[in-house]
Order: structure tokens, then sequence, then C-alpha cells
């Protein structure tokens, strides 16, 4: 395979704080998952975070915290994060997720040197209502259009596997690409048993086919990701995804969930000769 693979790490610098219900969601009060809760995370330990990233290769960094939207404090810390790893880390690109944000929130983090800024539509409009009942999915589609309108990069998919139809899924698609998307992360639904949603149905096969359903609806977009759930889906067929379209993978650890060590993912492009890349 002759394609270049972008590596992304994330750095939940705000953890489990959201008061918002959406069912796949272990970073909601609401459902009392056993996961670590903070307001802030240190910012000696983010530049820690940020500099392994870098060394191990990964382009993106992206700094997300647990909620519905910003708000002028998480605005202020996001932006003082995003300048501290600017000092340490300049090579890597920033990126933003933050829930809902307006035009102006968006251009504050843009001059504080984000970016892009990631924001997921989740899944189709007319499944939405059944997975979160505290926000409409208008708002998502709004934000990513507020980003297109700051000059931001946008980062936009969804997740599979929490019970959708088809139709659902392929709704979605078209959603995300009605927004132009330069990077459309996909994960599949990591079940905690604290929530109330059903496993993950999905079988190997069908993930792989919605990885390239996705390259193929949405041709126009730069990166395809494979973010949360890689590892819990796709097991040791991990390899397979590059052949379906993707060509972005998160490393490191996920939000509230381990991923494999940074290593074993760089030793698996290694194996099949996939160059990673150096920029975007
Ligand atoms: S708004 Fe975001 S952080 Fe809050 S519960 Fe929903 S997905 Fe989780």
């Amino acid at each position: 395979m002759n394609k270049e693979i972008f590596l992304c790490s994330i750095c939940n610098i705000n953890s489990g704080t959201c008061l918002e219900d959406c069912k796949f969601c272990s970073q909601s009060v609401r459902y009392k998952a056993d996961i670590d809760r903070y307001k802030q995370k240190d910012i000696k330990l983010i530049k820690e975070e940020a500099i392994n990233a870098r060394d191990n290769g990964a382009l993106g960094f992206c700094l997300v915290t647990a909620d519905k939207g910003l708000n002028a404090k998480t605005l202020e810390f996001v932006c003082s994060v995003a300048k501290s790893v600017t000092e340490v880390a300049p090579e890597l690109r920033l990126i933003a997720c933050n829930g809902t944000a307006t035009l102006e929130q968006l251009l504050t983090l843009k001059e504080a040197g984000v970016k892009a800024y990631n924001h997921n539509l989740e899944t189709s409009e007319a499944f939405y209502p059944q997975i979160c009942t505290t926000h409409p999915w208008s708002e998502r589609y709004e934000t990513c259009q507020n980003v297109n309108k700051a000059g931001l990069t946008l980062i936009t998919g969804g997740i599979f596997g929490l019970g959708e139809t088809q139709e659902d899924r392929e709704s979605m698609l078209k959603s995300l690409a009605s927004l132009n998307p330069t990077s459309v992360p996909i994960n599949f639904y990591h079940h905690n048993e604290a929530l109330e949603l059903q496993p993950n149905p999905l079988k190997v096969d069908e993930a792989l086919a919605l990885v390239q359903l996705t390259r193929d609806s949405i041709p126009n977009a730069q990166r395809i990701m494979v973010a949360g759930g890689r590892e819990l889906m796709f097991g040791d067929r991990q390899e397979e995804i590059f052949k379906h379209g993707a060509n972005s993978i998160v490393i490191g650890n996920y939000l509230t969930t381990a991923g494999r060590v940074m290593s074993k993912d760089l030793d698996m492009l290694k194996k099949l000769s996939l160059k990673v890349a150096t920029k975007v």
C-alpha cells in the first residue's frame, strides 16, 4: 500500500463532568460510569502528553473537554492550554473539541493557535432523539457550519453501533458530506456497563464496509479516521481498515478507554509499508 497515514492523539483536558444525556457517553455524570473525572487536567501532564504524541509521529493533538459546549471559563482554559502546548511542541497541529461553539468562540480559539475544530454529528438527524434528549442534532450541525465560517479546518464524523439502521448511517454520511469536512473521524461504540445502550452489534466485516462507505460517501474529505473503538471493533483485523479507505488513526488512549501503546500502531504501519504523514 502506498499511502500516508495521519496520526492524531487526543487529550482529555477536562473529563467526565458533562450534564448532557448522550446515551453512548460515559462522560455524562448521569450514568455514573467508573471513569476518571476532573475539571482541568494539570498543564504539566498535558505538555508531557503533547511531547510524547509528537515524538511518536502524531501530527494532530486534540484538546477535548467534556461538556455540551464552550463557556467563558472553558474557553479561557482551552486557549491557555493551546498556547502552552504550542510553546513545547510547535510542530503539532492543534485541534479543539469542546462541543457546541459560536463563531466568536471559534475565532478566539483560532487566535490562540488552534487550527482545527472537531464536532461530530454522531448519527442521523432522525435517530438522534433516541440517543440524546438534552440538546438537538441541529445545534451540532450549526456548530460545524460555524467552524467553516471561522476558517478553521472542520473535523466531523460520528459513531456506529448505537442501534441505528443502515438508512440512519447513510443519512449521517450525507449530512457530513454536506459540511465539506477535511477529516471524518468514525467511532465504533465501546460499551460500558454503566450505560443503558445495548453493546455494539456490528461484526468486523460490517464495520469494515462502513469504513469503505464513509470513504465513498465523502470523496472530498482528505482524511477518513478510524477513531474510538478501533481495537475493540477490529481486534486482530485492524490492519484491514487501511484497505477500506481509512488513512488516519488515533494513537494512544481515547477519552475514557485505553488504546494500544503507540509503538504497536507504529509497528503495524511499518509492517504494512505505510508511511506516517509528516505534514497535512
Ligand atoms: S455532550 Fe459530549 S461529553 Fe456530553 S454526554 Fe454528550 S457526547 Fe458526552
